[in-house]
């Protein structure tokens, strides 16, 4: 018996179908993957078309006969007799290997990467637009280095290794990430540590990180705090790296944007000599929000002042602006005290 005869016998379908718990999607097949600890996510993929499957996070691949042979642990040639048999039914629990997890690239490798996806991007016309309504100029929204982004393969010549939300599958390098707008987040010298993408589909959430975790040569993005510079010498501390762009566009100083209050720690490492610092978190409406959020920046104003920094806080009218870009955008008066 050859391959051709052996795959008419079966189908792929039916050979992973037998091990493990297949779900339709639309044209494919997905389940949790039995060659990697997957923690019941479906990331294999099952293509009845082409007969063929795939693992995204672990990168396993192939046919119905390099299933049976990798799931039995058998050469190829036994699992072609093993259907030829007729009975190709489990014949043992699947041995699982760990997913090859890089390390994090160093800031110059991460820098590097995201310039040469950036370089390869563009902005669409609608998330030009997008930025221009939050208060950006046109040249703000050409500096700012945005892009409009879409996962798939990575720009040629790159070998991102580490670098949170590239991967490798089968030798060539993708990018993670939902479609979206990409918002680069730098470091204090402008180098960009990491990529953070606004989703075109709503119910994707607001922010997501450009990261890829157990996946193949991927690495999480450890949600860095990003540096917006400028050549005012009072720093600002704001929630999200989009927002400190704008405040360091409108203000002309200096922003960090924390990607949530509740990550403040990661402002820490970007404060450098600074002596004080004006803190301008979002304003909500009384309730158990307002409650929390002013309970850890009380718990980061302590950290701060502990250091020697003296804290500032930036208010306005919470039912006039929620955010202090809203603020600056629609002119709403802030008290800085
Ligand atoms: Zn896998």
């Amino acid at each position: 018996m050859n391959v051709a005869q052996a795959k008419a016998l079966v189908s792929v379908e039916e050979i992973i179908g037998t091990r493990i718990e297949l779900h339709r999607r639309g044209a494919v097949l997905v389940g949790p993957c039995p060659f990697h600890e997957d923690q019941g996510r479906p990331n294999l993929v099952v293509f009845p078309k082409t007969q063929t499957w795939q693992c995204f996070a672990c990168g396993a691949q192939g046919d119905a006969i390099d299933f049976l042979s990798r799931s039995e642990n058998i050469t190829v040639r036994e699992a072609i007799a093993m259907i030829g048999r007729g009975n190709t039914a489990p014949s043992a629990p699947i041995k699982r290997l760990p997913v090859p997890r890089a390390r994090v690239a160093s800031i110059e490798a991460r820098d590097a990467a995201y310039r040469g996806l950036i370089a390869a991007e563009r902005l669409s016309p609608s998330h030009r637009a997008a930025l221009l309504r939050r208060g950006f100029s046109l040249d703000e929204t050409n500096a700012g280095q945005y892009r409009t982004h879409s996962p798939g393969k990575a720009p040629d010549g790159l070998v991102p290794e580490g670098v949170p939300g590239f991967y490798s599958i089968g030798g060539t390098w993708l990018t993670s990430g939902p479609p979206g707008l990409l918002i680069p987040v730098r470091d204090r010298e402008g180098r960009i540590a990491a990529c953070q993408v606004r989703p075109d589909s709503a119910d994707k959430g607001k922010y997501l990180w450009l990261s890829s975790p157990n996946k193949p040569g991927g690495a999480s993005s450890g949600a860095p705090c990003h540096f917006a510079t400028a050549n005012g010498s009072q720093l600002w501390i704001t929630e999200g790296p989009l927002k400190a762009d704008l405040v360091a566009a409108r203000l002309g100083q200096p922003c960090l944007g924390v990607a949530g209050v509740s990550n403040w720690h990661s402002a820490i490492p970007l404060l450098g000599d600074a002596q004080g610092v004006i803190l301008a978190f979002d304003q909500d409406e009384p309730g158990p929000t307002r409650t929390a959020v002013e309970g850890i920046t009380s718990a980061f104003a302590q950290d701060l002042a502990a250091r020697g920094i003296k804290v500032r806080q930036a208010t306005w009218d919470w039912s006039q602006a929620k955010g202090i870009d809203d603020a600056l955008l629609s002119g709403t008066p802030f008290a800085v005290e």
